[in-house]
């Protein structure tokens, strides 16, 4: 039988890094020589190939046409591989993550993120342990077809949805959770995978979208926002779109002006979204007095998605070039398990 077939995509962050012998300063990892930071991989059983961005980036400086970039690499060489590991910075991770999903329209594949708190070249680092289980995530198959049909975040023995992720931790190993959704697999001896958690593989062949639009705002509330501060942001000439980070189930202020606002905005177009800045749970307008408004007004609910698949839903939504009314429909639909509806 042949050997499973891997595809490492580097775009950079901390795992790439390694230490230099004599001087100590952090330096890109050469890929071409991975296998001397972690001879494990000579072992695996598993023929793996490396593709990196030109130059390494921070996971700050990612941009949607980064994410564009790395769906096309998946799209070429879909058919050549069972698997993709994507080597990418953890700091917004969780926004690649995401939009990785919605670009990736009928993966049937293993589309695996992982990275590092600590450089592959230091001696307590995560990365050797993310990286080898990401690998053998992506190759895993059972009855010949692949065990993970999804795009995913492997960090610290956990498995997660990739477009249910948060960063929760600037420090812990354990820096991601996936509050409203359940760990996809957990390894320890064995690699555990909950396939009730796991999204069904897709019939139907892959479609690499190539458009994001980031004509998109956050406004995040707090007691006391100036309802002339929400005014200047909405007036963004470029805004097609905004998510409100609202307060527990769905609520905001009910001040006049405040709603205003939100309603002029409204009036001209602008999708509004509506995410709680809870770590986990969902929004539900209309069941106190303090999101009826919002709801009348026909903000969208985002139900129980995270703002980070919030912003990147609708910047592929804005990309295809659909009408607000159209967006909305779609921003209260799961497309590829990152909401779920009550
Ligand atoms: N700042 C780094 C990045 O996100 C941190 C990391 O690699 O985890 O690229």
């Amino acid at each position: 039988m042949s050997r499973p077939k891997v595809l490492l995509i580097y775009t950079g962050g901390t795992i790439g890094m390694v230490a230099d012998a004599r001087s100590g300063a952090l330096q890109a990892v050469n890929l071409d020589h991975l296998e001397e930071q972690v001879p494990e991989l000579l072992h695996m059983g598993i023929a793996l190939e490396t593709v990196a961005f030109g130059t390494p980036i921070d996971s700050s400086d990612m941009h949607p046409e980064h994410w564009v970039r790395i769906a096309s690499i998946i799209g070429e060489r879909y058919a050549d591989f069972d698997g993709f590991v994507v080597l990418h910075g953890s700091d917004t991770m969780a926004y690649t993550a995401s939009a990785l999903s919605f670009l990736l329209e009928n993966l049937a594949k293993p589309v695996i993120l992982t990275g590092s708190q600590l450089p592959l070249g230091t001696i307590r680092t995560d990365g050797k342990e993310n990286l080898l289980t990401a690998i053998e995530i992506a190759a895993a198959k059972e009855n010949g077809k692949p065990m993970v049909a999804e795009v995913a975040v492997y960090f610290e023995y956990s498995l997660y949805r990739g477009n249910r992720t948060v960063k929760v931790h600037a420090e812990r190993f354990e820096a991601f959770r996936s509050p409203n959704w359940p760990v996809l697999a957990e390894a320890g001896t064995h690699i555990r995978y909950d396939r009730s958690a796991l999204l069904p593989a897709r019939n139907g062949p892959l479609k690499v979208h190539a458009h994001m639009d980031n004509g998109v705002g956050v406004i995040s509330l707090f007691p006391g926002i100036r309802a002339g501060a929400v005014r200047a942001q909405l007036a963004d000439p470029g805004l097609k779109a905004a998510v409100l980070q609202t307060f527990g189930s769905g609520n905001g202020p009910t001040d006049a002006d405040f709603l205003k606002a939100l309603h002029q905005a409204r009036e001209r177009g602008i999708v509004l979204v509506n995410v709680t800045q809870c770590v986990g749970g969902r929004v539900e307008q209309g069941r106190y007095q303090t999101s009826r408004a919002l709801a009348e007004m026909g903000v969208v609910s985002g139900q129980d998605l995270t703002t980070e698949a919030a912003i990147t839903k609708l910047m592929f939504l804005l990309g295809q070039g659909m009408a607000a009314e159209d967006v909305m429909q779609r921003m209260g639909t799961p497309l590829c398990g990152e909401l779920s509806l009550p």
